[in-house]
C-alpha cells in the first residue's frame, strides 16, 4: 500500500489526539545512561529504551527526533494528518523509573517545558501533568501546580519500580486528581522484572502485547482495590482500546463475582458494582495504536459512545492512513463527531 502523502482537516469535526508523546532532550540522555550503565535492574526498560535510546535504525532515531520536538516538526506532521489538536504527555515510563528527588524535580522541570510548548501553540496543544508516583504527596502538590498552569489531566506511566497503584500508599494521588477534577491516563510502561521474562524469551514483552497485559491488569487491580469506591467521582483514561478489557468485561463480572462469594483470596473484597460498571462510569478508553473500526464499534457498543475517542500514539505510530481509516467508519457523523472531538473536549474540558 502507497504512503498516504496527507490529510485534509475535516469540515465536520476537530480531529483531537488525545495519547502524544514527548520527552525533553535532557530525559532522553538519562535513559541512555541508564541503559549503558545497566544500573536500574529493569529488563524491561533496558529492552524498550535499550532500542528506542540507542539504536541508529531509522525508526528508533525518528522516534527520538520527534519525541524531543515541540514546535515545528511536530506541528507539520499534525498538519499532514489532518490532525488538529493534541494532548501531549511525557513518554513512558517518564520520571518513574528514576530515584525519588530526581523524579520529583525532573517531572516539574518537564512539566514547565510543556507549559511553555502550550504558551506557544495554545491553539494546537493541551498537555497532561507528568508526576512523580515515587512521592505520592508531592504529586499531588505537583498536580496542584499543572492545575493552575492549565494542565488538562494527569499522565501515570503504569508500574513504578514494579509497584502499582492499587496500594494504599499511592491513594493521596487519586484523592487529589479526584478533588481537582483532573483525569488520570494510565499509560502502559513495559512490564516489570517479576513479570517480563517469559515475554522478553519470544520477544513479546513491548507494544505488540507485554504493554497491553501489563497496564490491563493494573487498571483492573485499581477497580478491584476499591479505588473507584472511595473516589467515585475519579476518571481515568486508557489507551490501545481500553488494554483489552472491553472484550474480557463479561468474564470480569461473572469470575469477580464468583470468586468474591467464595472468598477465595484475601485481598478479593466485595465491590459496590461490577467490575463492568468501573469502565462504564469510571473508565474513558482510546484507540491509540488500534485505528480498527470492529475494535472502535465494539467499544462503542459495550462502554458507550460517550467513553471512547480517539489517539494517534504519536511520534511511535504516525500512520496518516489511520487518520483515513477511522474517517471511514461505518458509524453514525454524530457518533463519529464525538470519537473524534466531544468525548475528548467533555474528559479534558477543552
Ligand atoms: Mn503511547
Amino acid at each position: 500500500m502507497p504512503e498516504t502523502t496527507s490529510v485534509p482537516f475535516s469540515e465536520k469535526y476537530r480531529r483531537i489526539a488525545t495519547e502524544e508523546a514527548w520527552a525533553p532532550q535532557e530525559l532522553l540522555d538519562i535513559y541512555r545512561d541508564l541503559y549503558e550503565s545497566r544500573q536500574l535492574d529493569d529488563p524491561g526498560f533496558d529492552s524498550l529504551w535499550g532500542f528506542y535510546g540507542t539504536s541508529d535504525a531509522p525508526r528508533p532515531a525518528t522516534v527520538r527526533r520527534k519525541l524531543a520536538d515541540l514546535d515545528d516538526e511536530r506541528l507539520a506532521d499534525m498538519d499532514a494528518a489532518g490532525i488538529d489538536f493534541a494532548i501531549l504527555a511525557l513518554t513512558s515510563p517518564g520520571v518513574q523509573v528514576l530515584d525519588r528527588d530526581t523524579a520529583v524535580a525532573l517531572a516539574r522541570d518537564s512539566n514547565d517545558m510543556l507549559s511553555e510548548a502550550v504558551t506557544r501553540h495554545p491553539d494546537r496543544y493541551a498537555a497532561l501533568c507528568a508526576i512523580a508516583p515515587q512521592a505520592p504527596e508531592l504529586a499531588a502538590k505537583e498536580m496542584e501546580r499543572c492545575k493552575a498552569l492549565g494542565f488538562k489531566g494527569i499522565i501515570n506511566n503504569s508500574h513504578t519500580h514494579g509497584e502499582y497503584l492499587s496500594d494504599q500508599k499511592f491513594w493521596p494521588i487519586f484523592e487529589a486528581a479526584e478533588a481537582m477534577d483532573l483525569p488520570i491516563y494510565l499509560h502502559p510502561n513495559t512490564p516489570p522484572k517479576s513479570m517480563i521474562e517469559p515475554m522478553l524469551e519470544v520477544g513479546l514483552d513491548g507494544a505488540i502485547f507485554g504493554f497491553g497485559v501489563e497496564t490491563g491488569l493494573h487498571m483492573l487491580s485499581i477497580i478491584t482495590s476499591g479505588v473507584f469506591d472511595q473516589f467515585p467521582r475519579l476518571q481515568m483514561i486508557i489507551g490501545h482500546m481500553g488494554e483489552a478489557l472491553p472484550y474480557w468485561s463479561y468474564r470480569l463480572d461473572f469470575m469477580h463475582n464468583a470468586q468474591v462469594s467464595s472468598k477465595r483470596y484475601e485481598n478479593l473484597q466485595p465491590l459496590q458494582k461490577k467490575v463492568s460498571d468501573y469502565l462504564k462510569e469510571n473508565v474513558y478508553i482510546t484507540c491509540s495504536g488500534m485505528a480498527w473500526e470492529p475494535a472502535v464499534r465494539f467499544a462503542q457498543q459495550t462502554l458507550g459512545v460517550d467513553r471512547v475517542m480517539y489517539a494517534m500514539d504519536y511520534p511511535y505510530q504516525y500512520v496518516k492512513q489511520e487518520v483515513l481509516d477511522m474517517d471511514n467508519m461505518d458509524i453514525p457523523d454524530v457518533d463519529k463527531k464525538m470519537f473524534y472531538q466531544g468525548v475528548a473536549e467533555k474528559v479534558f474540558k477543552l
